[in-house]
């Protein structure tokens, strides 16, 4: 943790691009750079600017976890940048999401993990029962590898952590973008938002989650729905929470529950159930409590019960869960130009092995080094440092996308010979620590680099 940080430190020192010479790096840029690869959809039209356009040199698009830390990542390097959220405020209500060692290192690299870490309990290991309440496995998450690390931390406490490291003016809410185009040029994206502004762009890093326009704009199918509906909630304990910190995790057919201490008065649980269809959005929490109730009604989980009869409305949550997987060859890569997608935006996954956060601060801490590293050199355009993120990230996520979806399969079998051979052997006998902790194991390139 301590070398990245330093090289970030260094990286800063290196790049020195202060805010005030951001956009004479641009003009110097585009006279400068021959524009190489940029590939545009058959369907993108291209626009004129107009002279009342808001310039801007770099925006991004969504205030949630990619968009703040890639935020948070230029601001360390002294890049200016306008975060674009279409909610009047920071999208802090729901529940809690699992930051596993990768994610913890992408934090530290942007300087804002041991804040955030002080706040949330190491969990130490995971229990793993069938719905009858036999013990399947139990391990330690330290006990093959002392480096794993793992807490669940509030959403909330994430996002403002985040955005409490930005200058005031960084995020400008009630900013929905409603529409993208390419000047006639080729050298702008402009954006247009539903209230009509109008802003001409050098740089769009889309990080607009997981129905992001900016993704289908660039060609992207949309997602697809991976069949299984998850509730979750932070159940609390003004008096202190009576839990030890490790996953409390049970099986059963169709149906899993979980419950994994947060923090000393606070523990989030989810419940995940098949659906044919994603059914409607339900937002009001009295529906949400009885379903969820109503799941886990017959379970030997008596835990769960309390624990969502104690949870707060605003942290009740129903996530159909969707995904996208980036075939090679068919999907389209993740820049066009020099516009860029992060996170959720470029690839959504299911939550079933907590890496899609994870990897979206990862995908945050990657791209936007290598931005930097453009604007510094004279030899690396932004249309390139952005092709070379795709590369690197893809081989990252994809297998990370089809894993987690797989996963999810195995765990949302209502099939009974699948359930057995799941709870009489593969959980018990094949299930390691490492199983769990693996895809944590990420290494960022440039570490790799100062290494050798
Ligand atoms: C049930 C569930 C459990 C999960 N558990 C985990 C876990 O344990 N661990 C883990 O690592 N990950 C987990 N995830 C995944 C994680 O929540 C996402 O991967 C992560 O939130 C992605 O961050 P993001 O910034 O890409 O997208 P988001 O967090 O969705 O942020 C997108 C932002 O863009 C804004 N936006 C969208 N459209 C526009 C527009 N047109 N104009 C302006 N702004 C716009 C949105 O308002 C939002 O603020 C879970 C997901 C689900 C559904």
């Amino acid at each position: 943790m301590a070398l990245i940080s330093s090289i970030l430190q260094n990286a800063k020192s290196r790049v020195s691009l202060s805010s005030s010479n951001v956009s004479s790096y641009f003009q110097r840029k585009i006279c400068q750079t021959p524009r190489v690869g940029v590939i545009r959809p058959m369907s993108v039209s291209t626009v004129n600017a107009k002279a009342n356009d808001r310039k801007e040199d770099i925006v991004i698009v969504g205030a949630g976890i990619a968009g703040l830390a890639s935020a948070v990542s230029l601001h360390r390097f002294g890049i200016r940048s306008v975060v674009l959220e279409q909610a009047e405020s920071l999208r802090t209500e729901g529940s809690s999401i699992t930051l596993s060692k990768n994610g913890w290192k992408a934090l530290d690299a942007i300087g804002v993990g041991d804040e955030i870490r002080s706040q949330f309990l190491e969990i130490q290991g995971i229990v793993i029962k069938s719905d009858d309440g036999k013990e399947l496995n139990a391990f330690g998450f330290k006990d093959e590898d002392k480096s794993q690390e793992l807490r669940v931390v509030e959403r909330r406490v994430l996002l403002e952590t985040l955005a409490s490291k930005l200058p005031p003016d960084a995020i400008s809410f009630s900013s929905k973008l409603a529409k993208i185009e390419t000047s006639e040029n080729g050298s702008n994206t402009l954006l247009q938002l539903e209230d009509g502004t109008r802003l001409s762009a050098e740089v769009v890093i889309a990080c607009d989650g997981v129905w992001s326009p900016t993704a289908r704009w660039m060609g992207f199918r949309e997602p697809k729905y991976a069949g299984h509906i998850a509730f979750r909630g932070l159940g609390h304990f003004p008096e202190g929470q009576p839990y030890e910190p490790r996953v409390n995790y049970t099986y059963g057919r169709g149906l899993r529950t979980g419950y994994v201490p947060a923090s000393k008065t606070k523990v989030y649980w989810f419940v995940i159930c098949n659906s044919s269809s994603p059914g409607p959005r339900i937002t009001d929490p009295s529906i949400l409590r009885q379903q969820a109730k109503e799941l886990v009604r017959d379970w030997q989980v008596a835990d769960m019960l309390t624990l969502i009869n104690c949870t707060a409305d605003d942290t009740l949550t129903r996530n159909p869960l969707y995904d996208r997987w980036l075939w090679p060859l068919i999907s389209p890569p993740p820049s066009i130009g020099r516009t860029v997608l992060v996170g959720d935006a470029w690839h959504p996954m299911t939550p079933n092995i907590g890496q899609g956060a994870c990897c979206a601060l990862e995908d945050s801490i990657v791209l936007t080094e290598k931005l930097a590293e453009a604007m510094k050199s004279k030899h690396i355009s932004v249309e390139e440092a952005f092709k070379a993120y795709g590369n690197e990230r893809w081989r990252r996520v994809f297998p990370l996308t089809v894993m987690a979806n797989r996963v999810g399969a195995l765990l949302q079998s209502e099939n009974k010979l699948i359930c057995s051979v799941r709870n009489n052997i593969i959980v018990p006998k094949l299930l390691k620590p490492r199983t769990l902790t693996r895809h944590a194991n990420y290494e960022f390139e440039q570490t790799k680099r100062n290494k050798h």
